[in-house]
């Protein structure tokens, strides 16, 4: 077996629990997976930001300031109602990002796909809805890293989201990406009339992304809306 990353040879350790668990597949080799750092511990409640290491004044409460700010925004208000993200956005995950992202990398989703199944468990949703390419970097990439990571954890995904927006949104400065608009559009609205959604992204950054996607679901009936990500930025 060889690491889905770096390609190392991974030699199983065998031990009393190994034994008697169920055999389970090792995707990542040990140097690999201590690289990246799972968020745990205290972190805030919206869109689990680790607290630790973040100044007293980004945090209010069980929020941290981002949060706080769109939270404080009535046109932002109650949007997103919690987002959980996995890792923290570090050198090595930004590496295994992109290739998993830019150079098609499809099978790094085995990796990932195993832990948004543990994390789904804590949330209530009706519908896993992954945040679209433009068309564009669809066929850069030639496939969505989002919908890879529902399709290989074997579960249903709902293309109700269409983008229209193509510029490149890491360009813009916060403020001039929470007042664009229009970057995304509704595919069928029976499809999402109703039901909790639960949107599927890699990286959350300022959340701008999913807020926006989670305005035009609620615009057009959704009854609540929250996120997974792969990474924290
Ligand atoms: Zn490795
Ligand atoms: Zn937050």
């Amino acid at each position: 077996m060889r690491c889905l990353y770096c390609g190392e040879k991974i030699i199983p350790v065998v031990s009393w629990g190994s034994l008697f668990s169920r055999e389970e597949e090792i995707l990542l080799c040990e140097q690999c997976k201590d690289q990246l750092t799972l968020i745990e511990g205290d972190c805030c409640v919206r869109c689990s930001r680790p607290f630790d290491g973040l100044a007293v004044e980004y945090r209010k409460g069980e929020y941290c300031y981002d949060c706080v700010r769109w939270e404080g925004d009535i046109e932002w208000n109650g949007i997103l109602e919690r987002n959980r993200s996995l890792y923290l956005y570090n050198d090595f995950l930004k590496e295994v990002i992109s290739r998993y992202k830019f150079r098609g990398d499809y099978v790094l989703a085995r990796f990932f796909c195993k832990t948004l199944i543990q994390v789904l468990k804590d949330f209530d949703y009706d519908l896993l809805v992954p945040i679209p390419l433009s068309q564009e970097r669809l066929y850069e990439r030639g496939f969505n890293q989002a919908e890879a990571l529902i399709i290989e954890a074997g579960l249903t995904l709902t293309p109700a989201l269409k983008r229209i927006h193509t510029e490149k949104q890491s360009k813009k400065s916060r403020e001039e990406r929470i007042h664009l608009s229009n970057i995304f559009t509704i595919v069928n609205e029976e499809d999402i009339v109703g039901k909790k959604v639960m949107l599927i992204d890699d990286i959350y950054t300022t959340g701008s992304t999913l807020m926006h996607a989670g305005k035009l679901l609620k615009q057009h009936g959704t009854l609540s809306v929250s996120s997974f990500t792969i990474a924290r930025g």
